[in-house]
This record gives structure tokens, C-alpha cells and sequence, in this order.
């Protein structure tokens, strides 16, 4: 009965959300997915119209407006243009928990959701057997894109070049620290997210020497779990509540003035997504949520506010590496940051910053999305093969986990041998 009071009372807010949408359809213009398929039920506007309906739609084909929302990257192209400011993305999350409710979940997804990812220590055990195990069933790791291919045919991975599971991940690198800050420098909070701990554990290690460069506090509780989206991607209200339940209670157990991520999807789901969902999922952890929200920032918005740029030395070197940078979307759309990380990368004096075109076009993940319609995402993301080849760079930096995956994956299958960096790594090597 709770359960259904819930479903309506989400229903309620979705309509109200909706209702802002004045079909003018700027939002095609921007999508990736309609680039690839001229379909308009994968553009926002035609989404948002299957949905305003959903009431009705939930009797008559909640399967089929299940698999419309799918075919969606979250990438908030659309909602970054709408005039009317239609929160697209947060539409779509809330409509995804609601037919998973009203439909229910497979078990298997239920188990991997609930019983796994929503549990930290769970999920960590059950990655480090993976990573045990991933030699008997991956290639050797290409030097340069550091990625690998599947020796025999695996769903999951099918054609992808993927990078694997690090040996030791981040959390078994470094222990949990608390440690004020030397100087009047900020007492930070260090928010790792999955995809940097298991995949890109050099990426955490680089915010560590930056944070201890400037010399601020660092609180980094190892026991924080993920941030979430890939549950709210699933359309797992219950198992987004566990991590938010966990994420809030440990990071309130310390005083701090900032939370730094490195991960675009986690800055922006804590920050975007978190209060939203809270006051769906969890009223009463609504202001921990807004204040947490509040102080979470990016770590290249980080650098430029509390890094000291100004002081970074600069030597001249005869043969600078040439660098681009992709806008990872959930940075640049949703957070609108996209100076800070180039005005960091002009500052490298050991390469030389080239943009390419489109730079802030999706790559083409979108997390399962990738997964569940690899040619499309292929098709994105060999888009942005393209525009990174015609930029002449040797190096492509940018500022999300998941970017870098697809990334190196899309440049390693079209033999395009570049090295994919996060900002933060090659800022840490000046230093
Ligand atoms: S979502 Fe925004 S841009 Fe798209 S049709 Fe509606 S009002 Fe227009
Ligand atoms: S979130 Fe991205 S893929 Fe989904 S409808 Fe909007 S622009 Fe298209």
C-alpha cells in the first residue's frame, strides 16, 4: 500500500515536471541518438510525450515505454538547450524507478542491484575476484591504449576494447585518511566513485599529490560506495536509497568545507540528482543531502579556485606533446564547466593544447546504454574518433572515468594509438 501511495505521489510530481515542456522540439537539434537514428521517440520531446501519457501507457504497454526510456545516454544534451528548462534527465530517472516499480524487477537484476552494488563491502569482494580472474578471459593490454579484448565471446564485453580491472584497486593502495589541513587551505572531503577506484586507481592518486600540494584536509572514508546512477539508471529506487543512506552517514561523521570528485557523473549526480531523489526517495536525509550537494565540486573547478595556478612554473620545451580535450557531458551540460579544464591544460607548459571540433559531443556511453545498444554507441562514439583524429593531438585528456573507457575503447578499435588521460593525472605530473 506504501509502496503504491509512492508510485502515485511520484506519478503527481512527474506530471508537474512535464507539463513545462512546450513541444517546441530545440532538443532534437542536440541529441546524439537522434543524430544516428532520426527517430523522434529518441529524442527528449518524444520521450517526454510517451510520458506524459503514462498513466495510461503503464496499463497498456508498460514494456514499451520501458524500452523507449532505455534508449537514452542521460547525457542532458537536451535539457542543457530546452528554453523552458525541462530537467529532462531527472524526468527520465524518476519515470525509469516508476515502470520498474509498477513492472517489478528480473531477479537477476534485483540481486546484481540490491545485493551487490548497494552494498559496498559485496560489491568490492566480488570485483576483486573478477580482477583475480580476468587474465584466463582478457588479452594482453595493448601498451598504449591500455585496453583489452575478450578471448572468447562474453556478452558484456562482445567487440569492446575494454580497459581492465585494476590488480590492486585504489582502496587497497591507500588506507581511509583524515588529516587537517597544514595551511588556511580548505578541509576536503574525497569522494573516489567506483569507476576510479577499481579501473583508474593513478586518477585518485593524482587528486591525493594535488590536495597535498596545495595542503588541505583531506577526509577520505574508504567505507563511501557509489554515487549511485548506475542503480537510478536501472530504475532501483530501493537500492539508490541504501547508497545514499550509507554515502550520507559516512561523510557526516567529519566536519569539511568541500567534497571533490574526479568523476563528471559523480559531481553531477551528488549535486543534481542526489536532492532530487532524496525528496522522493528519503525525505528525511534531504538537508544532509542539499548541504552535501552544495559543497561538491569538480576537481578541475577545484584546481582553478584553490590550486594556485598562477605559481605553476613554465619552461620552454622545444617538442610539446599536442593534448585535446572532450567535454565529458555530465561536466559540461549539467555543471556548465568547460573553462577550467582548459585553462589548465594551457597552463601545461609540456603540451600544447589543441581543441578539437565538436569537442562536447557525447562519446556515446551513457553507461548500460553502451552495453545494451553497442552499434549505436559505437556509432557516437567513432563520431568522436573522427573529430579527436582531425585535432592532430598525441593525447586526449578529459574529466570523467567512464569518457576514458569509451574513449580509449573507440580510438583502440579503429587502431588509433592515443593516450586517454584524465586532467588531474597530467596536472599531477607537472607537480
Ligand atoms: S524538452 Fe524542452 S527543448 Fe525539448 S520539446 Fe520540450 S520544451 Fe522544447
Ligand atoms: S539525455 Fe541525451 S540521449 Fe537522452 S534524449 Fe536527451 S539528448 Fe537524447
Amino acid at each position: 500500500m506504501a509502496s503504491l501511495r509512492k508510485l502515485i505521489s511520484t506519478l503527481d510530481s512527474l506530471e508537474d515536471d512535464l507539463a513545462i515542456c512546450m513541444r517546441c522540439g530545440m532538443c532534437q537539434s542536440v541529441c546524439p541518438l537522434y543524430r544516428e537514428t532520426r527517430l523522434e521517440t529518441d529524442v527528449a520531446r518524444g520521450k517526454l510525450t510517451i510520458l506524459d501519457g503514462l498513466r495510461r501507457e503503464l496499463l497498456d504497454n508498460p514494456d514499451g515505454v520501458a524500452r523507449r526510456l532505455r534508449r537514452c545516454l542521460l547525457c542532458g544534451s537536451c535539457q542543457a538547450r530546452c528554453p523552458s528548462g525541462v530537467k529532462s534527465v531527472e524526468i527520465f530517472l524518476k519515470a525509469r524507478i516508476i515502470i520498474s516499480e509498477y513492472n517489478g524487477l528480473s531477479p537477476i537484476k534485483r540481486l546484481i542491484l540490491r545485493k551487490i552494488l548497494a552494498i559496498p563491502r559485496r560489491f568490492h569482494r566480488i570485483l576483486n575476484i573478477f580482477a583475480r580472474c580476468q587474465k584466463f578471459f582478457l588479452t594482453e593490454t595493448d601498451p598504449v591504449t591500455e585496453t583489452s579484448r575478450a578471448r572468447i565471446f562474453l556478452p558484456l564485453i562482445g567487440k569492446r576494447h575494454i580497459k581492465p580491472l585494476a590488480t590492486i584497486p585504489f582502496r587497497e593502495r591507500v588506507p581511509s585518511i583524515y588529516q587537517p589541513p597544514r595551511t588556511d587551505a580548505p578541509m576536503v572531503a574525497v569522494f573516489v566513485g567506483c569507476l576510479i577506484d577499481r579501473v583508474f586507481p593513478s586518477v585518485a592518486e593524482s587528486m591525493l599529490t594535488v590536495l597535498n600540494s596545495i595542503g588541505t584536509g583531506i577526509y577520505m572514508p574508504l567505507e563511501q560506495g557509489c554515487c549511485g546512477m548506475p542503480v537510478l539508471a536501472s530504475g532501483d529506487g530501493v537500492a539508490f536509497q541504501n547508497l545514499l543512506r550509507q554515502n550520507i552517514d559516512v561523510f557526516s561523521r567529519k566536519r569539511f568545507d568541500l567534497l571533490i570528485t574526479a568523476c563528471a557523473t559523480c559531481t553531477a549526480v551528488i549535486k543534481e540528482i542526489w536532492p532530487v531523489m532524496a525528496a522522493v526517495e528519503c525525505p528525511d536525509l534531504l538537508k544532509k543531502v542539499c548541504d552535501m550537494s552544495e559543497k561538491t565540486m569538480d576537481i578541475t573547478e577545484f584546481l582553478v579556485k584553490y590550486g594556485h595556478l598562477d605559481k605553476i612554473s613554465e619552461t620552454a620545451y622545444s617538442e610539446r606533446l599536442k593534448v585535446t580535450y572532450h567535454d565529458p557531458c555530465h561536466l559540461r551540460k549539467t555543471l556548465g564547466i568547460w573553462k577550467e579544464p582548459r585553462k589548465i591544460l594551457n597552463l601545461l607548459d609540456t603540451y600544447e593544447f589543441v581543441e578539437m571540433p565538436d569537442a562536447d559531443g557525447c562519446c556515446g556511453l551513457g553507461g548500460s546504454f553502451g552495453l545494451e545498444y553497442d552499434n549505436l554507441s559505437e556509432r557516437i562514439g567513432l563520431r568522436k574518433v573522427r573529430n579527436i583524429v582531425a585535432s592532430g593531438a598525441d593525447v586526449v585528456a578529459t574529466a570523467c572515468p567512464a569518457c576514458m573507457i569509451q574513449l580509449a575503447d573507440m580510438l583502440s578499435r579503429t587502431g588509433n594509438s592515443k593516450l586517454v588521460k584524465h586532467i588531474v593525472e597530467l596536472y599531477a605530473d607537472k607537480l
